[in-house]
């Protein structure tokens, strides 16, 4: 049905359908001999030999600008994966009038008909687009297939799904009728288009940015970050497959300031669904704060930004557990998710007890080319992450207050290769515990046993931001005090687990301070943002006579 949109009065059933009941999609393991290793590993090779050039997609039309940048593989770097053709603000003009015109007949869709197209790109990616949109993940975000199956595979596929449950949920909520009457409230799209800014790290986030709001009818411009642009375009065309209208979302690649620029002064801009990070978020809200008048409605900020996480440990915690987190939570995919651990507070005798497991392990970590399956982190996403790392790595070595425990190295010969890195600092306020890096840099500050109470109090005035937080702790009065003082630290609490891995559906995510909007993506919280509720009361019996009883 490609192409088309549904007229309620023509199509509607003579039903209420129940959605699907969402179930959590399966990990799958890729250990040797299983058929999605073998499918993963001949898509990644051909992959590796196509060169594709990535269009514009606007109102359906493939858009070759001749404006082209490279895509490469971030662990090596002199391969070039793709070329991407580039708009400028007079396509991104064109983009936004594209959604316009397709608001019309998208935003009267029955939703029913809207859902089923997210369900069926769901199980597109759940089977036949599995291993094509887990390699260009794997190429051109240098995920190891790990990573890129619980992103862009099962966290993708856990968007799409328990969206629609949660906008069936959401459009039942219906206000009490009293004697006489009927009344409703009608979960309307907002008024006019919705930009999708979208990071690197996750194939996930990018698909879910422009998918929620356009389930709840709305119609999007969606750019996506440069160096997830052959994943993006990947899930584009899973969206496109699975029977998305022309229009709906608009695929435009190119330089971030022209491109926003260009969207934020048309008054028409209903909303920003962004993630990425904070000083980049903070831009959109000055920005739209300066021209507020000029919009023709409030344009909502949707806002989910950086983090620096911490994990810590109580001395009653288990040690094993204690390293498993910190070198899950810090080092996985590069240490580049929002919600990677960056920051540990360690007690004396529990650093004692595990500094000597942690460092062998950290400096045995096996890293390189994702495409070789035993190694457990590839490289950072560009240059420009490997020079900032190289940068703190280099200053941290001459700091007086520092000490690095482990790693410690960066390569950028073939990829842009940064070693997991372990450094403990004499100072719990140090710009290491505060800033975020976005990369595998671990801040260890180890306090006396005897501290539990000053050391969360530091770990929640230290940082500005409040994304994710893991206590380890045995003790329940320690469990009970961390919550209590850290409340406000973390949108996404954990309690004897590492502070990463999310799953939709089962931990809403987001965070608070300079974290983000906290509207907690793959839950009902962040639909709501996606419409504006327009209640409806109709008396079923009209007063015929203004003068009430009592004026008799
Ligand atoms: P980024 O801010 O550099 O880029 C995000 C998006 O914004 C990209 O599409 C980029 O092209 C665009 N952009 C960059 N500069 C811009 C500008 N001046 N004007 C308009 N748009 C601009 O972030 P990134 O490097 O892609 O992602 C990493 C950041 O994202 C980290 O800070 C991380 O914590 C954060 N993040 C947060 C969450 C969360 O849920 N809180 C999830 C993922 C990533």
């Amino acid at each position: 049905m490609r192409g088309a949109c549904y007229d309620r009065a023509m199509f509607l059933p003579a039903a209420r359908p129940v959605v699907p009941r969402p179930v959590n999609e399966p990990v799958l393991s890729y250990a040797t001999g299983t058929p999605e290793r073998g499918a993963l590993l001949a898509t990644l090779n051909a992959m590796a030999r196509e060169q594709p050039e990535i269009p514009l997609v606007i109102n359906g039309e493939r858009i070759h600008t001749g404006r082209l940048v490279e895509v490469r593989m971030p662990h090596a770097h002199g391969h070039v994966l793709a070329t991407c053709h580039q708009a400028d603000a007079a396509d991104l003009v064109r983009a936004a009038d594209a959604a316009r015109a397709a608001w019309h007949d998208w935003s009267r869709t029955p939703w029913e008909a809207r859902a089923a197209i997210f369900l069926r790109a769901a199980e597109l990616l759940a089977g036949p687009r599995r291993a094509e949109i887990c390699a260009a993940t794997m190429l051109g975000q240098s995920k190891t297939a790990h990573q890129a199956e619980i992103d862009a595979a099962c966290e993708l596929a856990d968007f799409l799904r328990w969206n629609v449950h949660f906008a069936a949920r959401l459009y039942a909520e219906q206000p009490e009728s009293g004697p006489g009457m009927w009344n409703a409230v009608d979960y309307r799209p907002l008024e006019g288009f919705v930009l999708a800014v979208s990071p690197f790290n996750f194939t996930a986030i990018g698909g879910n940015l422009p998918a929620a709001p356009a389930l709840m009818g709305n119609t999007v411009v969606w750019k996506p970050s440069p160096a997830a642009a052959l994943s993006n375009w990947a899930v584009m065309r899973l969206l496109e497959e699975a029977g998305l209208p022309p229009g709906v979302i608009n695929f435009v690649p190119g330089p971030a300031e022209e491109l926003a620029g260009a969207a934020l002064a048309r008054p028409d801009l209903a909303a920003v669904h962004f993630t990425g990070s904070t000083d980049v978020f903070r831009w959109f809200w000055r920005s739209i704060g300066e021209r507020i008048a000029t919009y023709r409605t409030y344009p909502r900020l949707v806002g989910e930004t950086g983090g620096k996480d911490f994990i810590v440990a109580h001395t009653s915690a288990d040690p094993k557990a204690v390293v498993t987190a910190i070198v899950r939570g810090g080092f996985e995919y590069q240490g580049q998710k929002c919600s990677a651990a960056s920051r540990v507070y360690l007690p004396e005798s529990l650093f004692a007890k595990i500094s000597a497991e942690l460092i062998e392990t950290t400096d045995g970590i096996a890293m390189g080319d994702v495409r070789d399956l035993h190694n457990f982190m590839g490289a950072v996403i560009d240059e420009r992450a490997f020079l900032r790392h190289d940068a703190v790595i280099g200053a941290a070595k001459s700091d007086s207050r520092l000490r690095v425990l482990a790693g410690g190295h960066c390569d950028r010969s073939e990829g842009w290769f940064v070693r997991p890195t372990l450094i403990r600092t004499k100072d719990p306020r140090h710009d290491l515990m505060q800033r975020e890096l976005f990369g595998p840099v671990v801040t260890m500050f180890v306090y006396p046993d005897s501290e539990w109470e000053q050391t969360l109090r530091v770990c929640d005035e230290t940082s500005p931001y409040g994304l994710t937080g893991a206590v380890l702790a045995n003790d329940r009065r320690a469990v009970l005090r961390a919550h209590e003082v850290l409340r406000h630290a973390a949108g996404n609490f954990y309690v004897n687990d590492k502070p990463t891995g999310a799953v939709v559906g089962q931990q809403p995510f987001g965070g608070g301070r300079a974290s983000g909007t906290n509207d907690k993506s793959g839950s009902m919280l962040n639909l709501i943002r996606w419409v504006s509720p327009r209640t409806v009361k109709e008396t079923l019996s009209p007063a015929l006579d203004y003068r009430y009883p009592f004026m008799k």
